[in-house]
């Protein structure tokens, strides 16, 4: 199916930054709206104003950048619907909110907070659903002059017919029946003036021409409130699909006690965006069949609701650096290297004076094992001589082998000064004569007194990659170190 009209939206409120949830959202509808050529929307929906902050606002931009999940309308970008931040579009509501008083659907409610509180203990008591009684609902004019004469300022309120059961179709759920007894009248709009969300993303999302309303299935509560107010505006109601919560492994909610949540700490650990996008659009959808690593394209191209799944999206961390750990290693060693960098820079490794050659050949060779960027400063600082130095099993090593090891490395020092490089047959001269001088030495030894004193450690990539990389004068250097220790 191919549509222009096909209009979907994320619709971000900026009072906490960007998590796996939202983001997830995100992708879903960007994913869906690419898949039929329709067009993706980002609003930003900033009408609680205590909570709302500018920060929160430019960080869930800057990391729906980073996700590479673009929008074709939003912040940025502009459209035909703009502006696309609620808090520059209130004359819009107001315009709403005229309709809805002049069809009587509306009421001031001048009930305070401690008032309303008790309703909701008194109802909880009694065991029934918390919700507004309707007190203030036919107060006179002159009852509600009084009220305003004590000071109180009303909010708006819908007025719910309680007779007609709300139905709708929900396209990963079904249908849909709602009671709407249990919604009672609420609020749409606070004493300043101001639309809540209910309110706002309704209107928003018929003037912005939006088909389908793709979002997490906590706001599936809200949808009999946003198709009441719809249907009593004369408005188009968009299709609906509730994707499914988001749980950690142990089926809690996901919570910071899991770990990181949010995607901008992803960003930071070192997760590749490419990663983190295919990991997300595998929660809550699959492809119908067994495979996991997607490319964009491929997402794209499979993207249809009809896989969405309604039981929950287990969020497993592990998986989640696996799938890094494979767009690590299959990334261009170019691309990857760009990524690393920060990385190397901010774990203290100097790599302005290097060649990009060099670092590249380093970050090629020391990848194999990541699970995320993070993890490459402590691996591949063997290569950087600010940071040589031997652990302490590799002493143990040399120690334990002392005369083994003086013999190999002052035999290979020599040979090194007599060497110009260690490339290909520069390393594999090197090693033959090594052998020759040192007869007595094991095979393994013989190696591994190298391995020891040229990279401070027991274990790591081949000698034959980390000599040459390293060169001679360094080899060198770290040679005298390690005979240092033997005196
Ligand atoms: N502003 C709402 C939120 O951030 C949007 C919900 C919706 O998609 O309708 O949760």
């Amino acid at each position: 199916m191919t549509s222009p009209s096909i209009r979907v939206r994320m619709a971000p409120s900026p009072t906490g930054f960007l998590h796996i949830g939202g983001a997830r959202t995100a992708l879903f509808n960007y994913l869906f709206a690419k898949h039929h050529q329709g067009t993706f929307v980002l609003r930003i929906e900033d009408t609680d104003k205590e909570r709302s902050t500018p920060e929160y606002e430019k960080a869930i931009i800057e990391d729906l950048q980073w996700l590479g999940v673009r929008w074709d309308e939003g912040p940025l970008k502009e459209g035909s619907y703009g502006p696309y931040t609620q808090s520059q579009r209130l004359p819009m509501y107001q315009k709403y909110l005229k309709k809805l008083e002049a069809l009587s659907k509306v009421y001031p409610c001048y009930c305070s907070p401690e008032e309303l509180e008790a309703e909701r203990q008194d109802l909880l008591k009694r065991h029934k659903t918390p919700r507004y009684m309707g007190k203030c609902r036919n107060l006179t004019p002159q009852e509600r002059k009084t009220l305003e004469n004590q000071g109180r300022v009303p909010v708006i309120r819908f007025r719910i017919d309680e007779t007609q059961p709300i139905q709708f179709h929900d396209l990963i759920r079904g249908d849909i029946s709602v009671d709407p007894a249990i919604l009672g009248d609420f609020v749409i709009c606070k004493g300043d003036g101001w639309p809540l969300y209910n309110f706002s993303a309704v209107v928003d999302d018929c003037e912005m021409k939006i088909s389908h309303v793709i979002r997490g299935e906590e706001h599936i509560s809200n949808t009999p409130r946003q198709i009441l107010l719809a249907q009593t505006l004369g408005l188009q109601l968009p299709s609906y699909a509730h994707v499914s919560i988001i749980l950690a492994p142990d089926r809690s909610k996901l919570s910071k006690r899991h770990g990181a949540t949010s995607v901008g700490e992803y960003k930071k650990m070192g997760f590749l965006p490419q990663a983190l996008k295919n990991y997300l659009a595998l929660l809550g959808w699959n492809p119908g069949d067994e495979r996991e690593m997607m490319s964009e394209e491929e997402l794209i191209q499979n993207f249809v609701i009809e896989r969405m799944i309604k039981s929950p999206a287990i969020f497993d961390v592990e998986k989640l650096k696996w799938m890094n750990g494979m767009y690590i290693r299959n990334s261009s060693v170019e691309a990857i290297t760009k990524e690393a960098l920060p990385f190397l820079e901010s774990y203290g490794l100097e790599i302005q004076s290097k060649k990009m050659a060099w670092l590249q050949k380093v970050i090629g060779t020391v990848r194999g094992n990541l699970e995320s960027l993070n993890q490459i400063g402590h691996i591949a600082e063997l290569f950087f001589d600010e940071k040589f130095s031997l652990e302490a099993e590799a002493k143990t090593y040399l120690t334990n082998n002392k005369d083994k090891a003086k013999e190999i490395l002052k035999t290979l020092d020599g040979l090194l000064s007599q060497a110009s490089h260690l490339e290909m047959e520069g390393f594999q001269k090197l090693q033959s004569d090594l052998k020759e001088k040192v007869a007595s030495s094991d095979k393994k030894i013989l190696f591994q007194v190298q391995r020891v004193a040229v990279t401070g450690r027991l274990k790591g990539p081949e000698m034959n990659i980390v000599m040459p990389l390293l060169g001679v004068d360094s080899c060198r250097k770290r040679i005298h170190i390690a005979q240092s220790c033997l005196v």
